[in-house]
């Protein structure tokens, strides 16, 4: 276990594609995917592509076997039993999973608990289900540094509430949430707790049964594995409770024209064909991620977002939203420059080679309680150098002296 930076930073083909240097501080949108996750796709379509879960012939098990062989890596991945790992299309598509299937066992008056930093994925989905179901949906506010506000627990936390849903870090500003009191808090009226984790499973392994949570979910190319594949863990006996969300092949017990029986979990909530492919890249990612020493590399990427924040410091005008420190976030920074609007700081750094997300970053009601039309986010990964900062704040520099 080491962290030898050039070396790790040599193992991603598009940052060294060239001409000029790239600077991607977009990892919150799309991390980039290593050599050996792209390797681990490309074996299994060129040696053991088929169909899993149907077959007998040899290519059919080698696919059978690619596919939980990814199973098994999340699952130590995450610390958790493989049965209790559910591959799904994205965050998005397993939050909705859960909104369908745990929100199938509610009933009206029941109540989820969000807050007003979540992405878009953990608000529509419960939008959603409270129309269809008759559900309330409550929110916790968000205080003046961009985190959720806790203290706000007591207020809307009842005994009515089922599931408390929330962003383990913010996409927006980095906060971490402290899970530990949302828990004790939740499991104080016998609620449940999902965690979105999708910026937070790109920076290390995490033990999911330790934190005390319920469900957890997050994308797979958000952590240097493909498009198109996510992940939705959740305690044996929930899956084991909660009805189907799609039907179809492969989450059958048996089938009649009158009636179908399930099949057990994972198997239950992963209709039709699995994206195989995309699972394989995904075990090779959590693999790799397992690979690093993830507190030498949590050092380096504070020290960067320290560099970020002391340059943006030192120019006129510039907000950051979000923590002002390195306390309980991770490296995702979202500011501010007065006069200029996100998405021109955006434009203006693309010209000095610096990838940056501008906009509402799928977090309208946030935007909307700080009266913001958007912010600019740098998102870091363990590739990211202080060369990509300093260029970030030399496009900063230009665009105050352009655009002001
Ligand atoms: N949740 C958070 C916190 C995110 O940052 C994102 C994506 O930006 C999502 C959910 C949705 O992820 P996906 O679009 O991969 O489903």
């Amino acid at each position: 276990m080491s962290f030898d930076h050039s070396g790790l930073r040599a193992q991603f083909p598009i940052l060294n594609a060239g001409p000029g240097p790239l600077h991607y501080l977009d990892n919150g949108a799309s991390a980039q995917t290593p050599q050996a996750v792209l390797d681990a796709v490309l074996a299994y379509e060129t040696t053991a592509r088929a169909n899993a879960h149907r077959g007998v012939h040899r290519l059919a098990e080698a696919a059978t076997d690619a596919y939980e062989g990814a199973r098994a890596e999340v699952a130590r991945f995450l610390n958790t039993p493989v049965d209790e790992i559910v591959f799904a299309g994205g965050c998005t598509a397993a939050i909705n999973l859960v909104a369908h299937s745990f929100g199938a066992t509610l009933k009206p008056g029941d109540r989820v608990l969000v807050s007003e930093l979540e992405h878009h994925s953990n608000i529509v989905p419960w939008q959603m289900l409270r129309d269809r179901a008759g559900i309330e949906l409550d929110a916790l506010p968000v205080t003046e540094d961009g985190r959720i506000d806790l203290g706000a627990l007591p207020r809307l936390l009842t005994e009515r509430t089922k599931l408390v849903a929330l962003a383990h870090v913010s996409n927006v500003t980095g906060a971490a949430l402290d899970v530990p009191e949302v828990a004790a808090a939740a499991r104080a009226v016998g609620a449940r707790v999902l965690l979105d984790g999708a910026q937070r499973a790109p920076h290390g392994p995490l033990d999911l049964p330790a934190l005390g949570v319920d469900f957890y979910v997050f994308s797979g190319h958000k952590a240097y594995g493909p498009n198109g594949i996510g992940v939705l863990w959740a305690r044996a006996e929930l899956l084991e409770a909660m009805p189907p969300f799609l039907g179809g092949g492969s989450m059958i017990g048996r089938v009649t024209l009158a009636r179908t029986t399930w099949a057990p979990p994972p198997r239950r909530f992963e209709a039709g064909t699995p994206p195989i492919g995309p699972a394989v890249g995904l075990g090779a990612a959590c693999h790799w991620m397992a690979s690093l020493d993830w507190s030498a590399v949590a050092s380096h990427e504070m020290s960067l977002v320290q560099r970020l924040l002391d340059g943006l410091g030192e120019v006129p005008g510039a907000r950051i939203f979000g923590p002002a420190g390195l306390q309980r976030r991770y490296p995702v920074v979202s500011f501010l420059l007065d006069g200029v609007h996100p998405h021109d700081v955006a434009q203006t750094l693309d010209g000095f080679g610096v990838a940056v997300r501008a906009g509402h970053h799928c977090a309208q009601p946030l935007m909307e309680r700080f009266d913001l039309d958007g912010t600019t986010r740098a998102s870091l990964a363990p590739y990211n150098d202080a060369s990509d900062i300093d260029a970030l704040l030399k496009g900063v520099a230009h665009a105050v002296r352009t655009l002001r």
